[in-house]
């Protein structure tokens, strides 16, 4: 199928949408994208993408823009509720592997993806305020059923459908429909932005505390000419013990936009003040602060239907944990757009790429339910939770880079040392 040019629709503008976009493109096939949103904002704070994404990324050749305006983290250290050092490990170049993991903001990430992707699709394949409501498919073709953000109604007919409308993916409810909404283990993430001086080495993220309540941060920009760098912060606080099927469920839909509140912060992280970071202080200085219940969904048996398949969130929602949601919803746009330049008909290039795809991000949302590397914060609390003088009386290292390798590998690093 090498030489076949197909018409693919993708439903969404999200990372994943866009990215498939560009893969799908520099392949030499025709590709729309409907996106609900009828103007995009650089909405949401801080992300991670992890070193084998952004080899997709540089293949793409947008690697300059991305290191321009991204920090190219050093090292993830895992720390104590008190900012003790229990791990650090090194990532990027700098932890062997082929290209930088990269901290950004979600939003000027996307908006670079759609500004490229209207450059080299051409503008009016970007198609802003359309939401795919559902599609069906009619021979070879599929037909998606659009809805304008000035309520009217329209379809579009493509040789594919790529579901990549997110958490809330109409294309997965229409083949699901009695899936539910997410589900929620019981914890909440406020998640902001601050403006302050680089904290360590101005490159690192940490992850501080324990299951209960975790303090995660890191730098998402280059430092400013004041000596001010952008902060992403992440607060974690367990409301619920009882995980799933506690009987209640999260509260009210999801919303990566929803304000929270500094009242719901101060009495549990209002004393953490590291030798390295006075987290109260970050906190109170927020430019920023978003309020997201850990939600995520049961891995699907299948993703394809005919000539339509799922992709990144819409397809497999995770806990945000070990920096895998934009990663794995990026690897997926290039595996698809790699399936169908080798697949013998579309059905089955669709296949090919569900094949690969759909055990390792099923296998990466249980590893995240168990907390993914997490569990080590939970360990040290347990032993010592007043704080140690010495690490080793506490755990041993061998036992923590047991966890490392183990979580690393089901998530797919390509680490070379
Ligand atoms: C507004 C927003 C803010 C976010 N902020 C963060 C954050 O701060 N930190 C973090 O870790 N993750 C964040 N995420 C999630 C993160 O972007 C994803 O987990 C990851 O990037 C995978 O991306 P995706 O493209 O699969 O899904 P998403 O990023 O969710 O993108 C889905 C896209 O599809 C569009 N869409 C939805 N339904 C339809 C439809 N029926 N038809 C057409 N278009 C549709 C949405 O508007 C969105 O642009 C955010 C997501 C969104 C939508």
């Amino acid at each position: 199928m090498q030489d076949k040019a197909l018409d693919i629709l993708i439903a969404g503008g999200g990372i994943g949408g866009l990215t498939a976009a560009l893969a799908l493109q520099a392949r030499g096939h025709r590709v729309r994208v409907c996106e609900a949103t009828p103007q995009l904002k650089p909405l949401g704070v801080g992300i991670n993408l992890l070193p084998h994404a952004v080899a997709v990324l540089d293949g793409l050749g947008l690697l300059p823009a991305l290191q321009a305006m991204a920090v190219p983290t050093s090292a993830l250290v895992f720390a104590n509720r008190h900012g003790q050092a229990i791990y650090r490990d090194a990532r990027g170049l700098g932890g062997g592997y082929s290209h930088p993991q990269l901290s950004i903001h979600r939003g000027e990430l996307q908006l670079l993806l759609w500004r490229e992707a209207a450059e080299r699709l051409g503008e009016a394949r970007l198609l802003s305020g359309q939401r795919v409501l559902a599609a069906r498919t009619e021979g070879e073709r599929v037909v998606a059923q659009l809805q304008a953000s000035d309520g009217s109604h329209s379809e579009l007919s493509a040789d594919l459908l790529i579901g990549a409308d997110g958490i809330h993916s109409a294309l997965r409810r229409q083949f699901y429909p009695d899936e539910g909404a997410p589900r929620w283990n019981g914890m909440m993430m406020w998640r902001g932005t601050s403006r302050a001086r680089p904290f360590l080495d101005g490159r690192t993220m940490v992850q501080a505390g324990h299951r209960r309540a975790k303090f995660v941060v890191y730098p998402i920009a280059p430092v400013a000419e004041d000596g001010l760098q952008l902060i992403n912060w992440i607060c974690d606080r367990r409301l619920r013990e009882d995980g799933f099927g506690g009987g209640l469920s999260a509260p009210s839909r999801e919303d990566w936009s929803k304000p929270g509140s500094l009242d719901d912060l101060l009495p549990t992280f209002g004393s953490w003040h590291f030798d390295w970071l006075d987290v109260p202080a970050l906190i109170r200085s927020a430019t920023q602060l978003l309020e997201w219940p850990m939600v995520d969904r049961d891995p699907l048996p299948r993703w394809r239907h005919g000539r339509i398949t799922l992709l990144g969130d819409a397809a497999h929602p995770m806990y945000p944990i070990g920096s895998n949601g934009a990663t794995q919803a990026i690897l997926d746009a290039d595996c698809l757009a790699q399936a169908l330049q080798q697949g013998a008909t579309p059905e089955a290039a669709l296949d090919a790429y569900e094949a690969q795809r759909l055990p390792m991000c099923a296998r990466i949302v249980e590893m995240n339910r168990q907390e993914g590397l997490d569990a080590i914060l939970d360990l040290v609390e347990e032993r010592a939770p007043a704080g140690f003088k010495r690490l080793e009386d506490v755990i041993d290292p061998a036992e923590i880079d047991a966890l490392v390798r183990r979580y690393k590998a089901a998530a797919g690093h390509q680490q070379t040392r």
